[in-house]
């Protein structure tokens, strides 16, 4: 039996306790409800933790057996003053944990991004991909010298970019869709529905707009090249960023963003990783 929300959302809360700032465990709760919406489930693993367990930690793989795990010591981490959490992915069932940072991971990541959080996948030297902290920009020092984050509704971002992307399918293409900014099968059948229209549209291609990738879509997929602009490149960059690869705007040009997001999608899915969104990397976008 696959496990339910109640469950995840109450080991969270056990977990994080009561010493995560309340922002966080409101925003990571949220994270956990929209990933199990699209059949992810999240399990957060770690949120405050005392100075006393982080110098514990710090001497893991170092005069203690163990890998290293962390490179903070007491105070050194977002963790100690509660605005850090750290999430792994569970099996449906709850029995395993997922450790390969795989689109759904990455699509947790972006969830919890645009809540407001800093995603430790980001970071360039140091990529800690478990990790979420809403700091308010404040650094360690400063939270060591006893100043506290604002973390209001101002500092929790309120984009819903999937929400936007709903409503430009509704507008420019005239579906039915709920705009719940949840991305689920009806939101990826509306973006091929989108995709056979343009291809109708633009190439004259003749598709029955079905939202379903058959022999004709494939025949009739075109390659998008760096620099394409249009309905076409909105949809890859829809497409990307739903599968968690942030192409960092939805403005229609396929420039050097959109090109690094498509080909961290085409490495991730074993697919040439050649910067080209050809009928290939599309069919494996609306899989
Ligand atoms: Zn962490």
């Amino acid at each position: 039996m696959n496990l339910s929300l109640q469950t995840l959302l109450k080991q969270a809360k056990e977990k994080m306790g009561s010493c995560t700032h309340p922002m966080v465990r409101e925003k990571a709760l949220e994270t956990i409800r929209r990933a199990y919406a699209e059949g992810i489930f999240v399990r957060i693993t770690e949120g405050y933790r005392s100075h006393a367990r982080q110098n514990e930690l710090y001497t893991q793989g170092r005069t203690k057996p163990g890998k290293v795990v962390t490179n903070a010591r007491g105070g050194q981490s977002y963790h100690n003053y509660g605005l850090a959490v750290d999430y792994v992915l569970l099996s449906p069932d709850g029995k395993k944990a997922l450790w390969q940072v795989n689109s759904d991971w990455r699509r947790v990541a972006a969830i919890a991004k645009s809540l407001g959080f800093e995603w430790g996948g980001d970071w360039q030297t140091f990529k800690d991909y478990p990790h979420l902290q809403m700091t308010d920009g404040l650094s360690l020092v400063q939270l060591r010298n006893g100043a506290k984050p604002n973390l209001g509704e101002s500092a929790a971002s309120k984009k819903a970019p999937i929400a936007d992307i709903q409503s430009t399918l509704v507008s420019r293409y005239g579906f039915s869709l709920k705009i719940d900014d949840l991305f689920g099968p009806e939101t990826k059948q509306a973006l091929l529905k989108a995709y056979q229209t343009e291809l109708n549209k633009q190439f004259g291609a003749n598709l029955v707009v079905d939202g379903v990738w058959g022999p004709k879509t494939s025949a009739a997929s075109v390659t998008l090249h760096p620099g394409a602009r249009g309905n076409l490149t909105w949809i890859l960059q829809a497409l990307l960023y739903c599968s968690g690869f942030d192409p960092q705007g939805m403005d229609g040009i396929l420039g050097e963003k959109t090109v690094a997001a498509l080909r961290s999608f085409q490495r991730g899915s074993g697919l040439k990783v050649d910067g080209l969104a050809g009928v290939a990397t599309f069919r494996e976008l609306f899989k």
